[in-house]
């Protein structure tokens, strides 16, 4: 091995939950080629599938709690290690802990790679909950009653800002108003990132 960084895009997008990241994350990951990987979908498969991780998950997940840093983190390394995440990705929902950014460092400097860019929806909390109290009624997930996600709002303040406030000291953070259309926020995602230099391939720089 060269050593040498591998090329390709690493970007996270964060945000509270309801601000609709995993909408914006599969739009940014289209557009770039890059799989977007979710933890929360991944746990949610394997709860679906009845696997042993989705067993030990289960309960943590549907009251809106963290599942432990040492789970998820070795999780994300292996799915990181495969094959279409080599070349780049979009992380949605990890890291969400100190430790989780730590353990992400360590992944990816074992390939002289590092974060490139973090896009923060901000939404404000309000909002965030009519939202998932409406996809409660659409799409039935079992962690969207009223006082789960009023819950994980407060989880994630208290967990996830800490990761924001890293991130910025790095300068990595795009900051970008989730409210609006989802093609509103898609452009607006789309300019920030090309402010900081990343473009899809085969679009003119800006
Ligand atoms: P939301 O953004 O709506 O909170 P996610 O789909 O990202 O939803 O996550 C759903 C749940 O999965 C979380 O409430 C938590 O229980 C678990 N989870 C997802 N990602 C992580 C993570 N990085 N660390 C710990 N738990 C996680």
């Amino acid at each position: 091995m060269s050593g040498a960084p591998e090329q390709g895009t690493r970007l996270l997008i964060v945000g509270p939950p309801g601000a609709g990241k995993g909408t914006q994350a599969k739009l940014i990951a289209t557009s770039f080629g890059i799989p977007a990987i979710s933890t929360g979908d991944i746990f949610r498969d394997n709860i679906k599938n009845g696997t042993e991780l989705g067993q030990k998950v289960q309960s943590i997940v549907s009251s809106g709690g963290y599942v432990p840093d040492s789970l998820t983190n070795e999780i994300v390394r292996d799915r990181l290690h495969q094959d279409d995440a080599v070349g780049g990705f979009l992380l949605d929902g990890y890291p969400r802990t100190t430790d989780q950014v730590t353990e992400l460092d360590r992944i990816l400097a074992e390939t002289g790679a590092s974060v490139d860019a973090v896009i923060l929806l901000v939404a404000d909390t309000d909002e965030v909950v009519e939202r998932l109290l409406k996809r409660a009624v659409d799409q039935g997930r079992e962690d969207d009653t009223e006082d789960v996600i009023r819950h994980r709002q407060g989880v994630y303040l208290e967990q996830t800002e800490p990761v924001i406030a890293l991130y910025r000291e790095r300068g990595l953070v795009a900051e970008v108003d989730g409210l609006g259309t989802v093609d509103e926020v898609a452009g607006r995602v789309a300019t920030a990132l090309a402010q900081r230099g990343f473009q899809p391939a085969g679009v003119d720089a800006v």
